[in-house]
């Protein structure tokens, strides 16, 4: 197979095991997606949801964040990593939301980075899942699949993420984003891959070293 059968190969598969593949962080409207997102870094999706089953329930618009007793939001948040730092930054957001924005939250990639902690993976992340932009966020998943299957030969994510997106087109970038996170959270496992049962094996390069082995 030439590189572009390659990747058609490596879509088509990706697309086929995870049709719906979407993030996994809870939430009801765009307001509470960004707060996930934001409460998300170096936490799981899953410590995030179980944190957010009460606390979105007070927590709908930016108002209410800024309503909230800050001793009030700790305890519903000190289960995260980094909850000072995040509480009081989602605070900051808050204000800015309500003062500048009209509550509503911007959907250009620079201005969203104008927010407090909104750096471009949250904001790539943010568009990707509400309006599918052409992003594709690398997180430690993507960058060790890609690496395995050697569509990249990267040291780190930052790496990945520049290179990345002259391996996909534009308009496939969402679908992979997501099926690719997927794919590293319940395939491409970082310690125990379950190689024995992937349809990538005929184009993985780390398959093969191993099998050579
Ligand atoms: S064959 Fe193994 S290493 Fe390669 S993509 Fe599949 S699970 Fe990952």
């Amino acid at each position: 197979m030439n590189k572009k059968e390659k990747i058609e190969h490596f879509k088509t598969v990706l697309f086929e095991m995870f049709p719906d593949a979407e993030t996994e962080l809870n939430y009801d409207n765009e307001f509470q997606l960004l707060i996930a997102i934001l409460m998300s870094a170096q936490t799981t999706d899953k410590q995030v949801n179980k944190v957010n089953r009460n606390f979105f329930m007070h927590l709908k618009e930016p108002q209410d964040w800024i309503d909230m007793w800050e001793e009030e939001i700790r305890d519903f948040i000190d289960s995260i990593s980094f909850y000072n730092n995040k509480a009081a930054n989602i605070y900051k957001t808050c204000i800015l939301l309500k003062d500048n924005y009209n509550n509503k939250i911007p959907h250009d990639l620079k201005e969203l980075q104008t927010l407090p902690w909104v750096w471009v993976k949250t904001a790539k992340v943010f568009l990707s899942v509400i309006d599918n932009a052409p992003f594709l966020w690398v997180d430690t998943h993507v960058h060790r699949v890609l690496n395995r299957v050697w569509f990249v030969n990267t040291k780190n994510p930052l790496q990945t993420d520049k290179v990345s997106e002259k391996v996909f087109d534009p308009q496939d970038m969402a679908m992979i984003h997501n099926t690719l996170i997927f794919f590293g959270r319940y395939q491409c496992i970082a310690r125990k891959p379950k190689c024995e049962s992937c349809r990538l094996q005929n184009i993985c390069k780390y398959y093969k070293w191993q099998t050579l082995a």
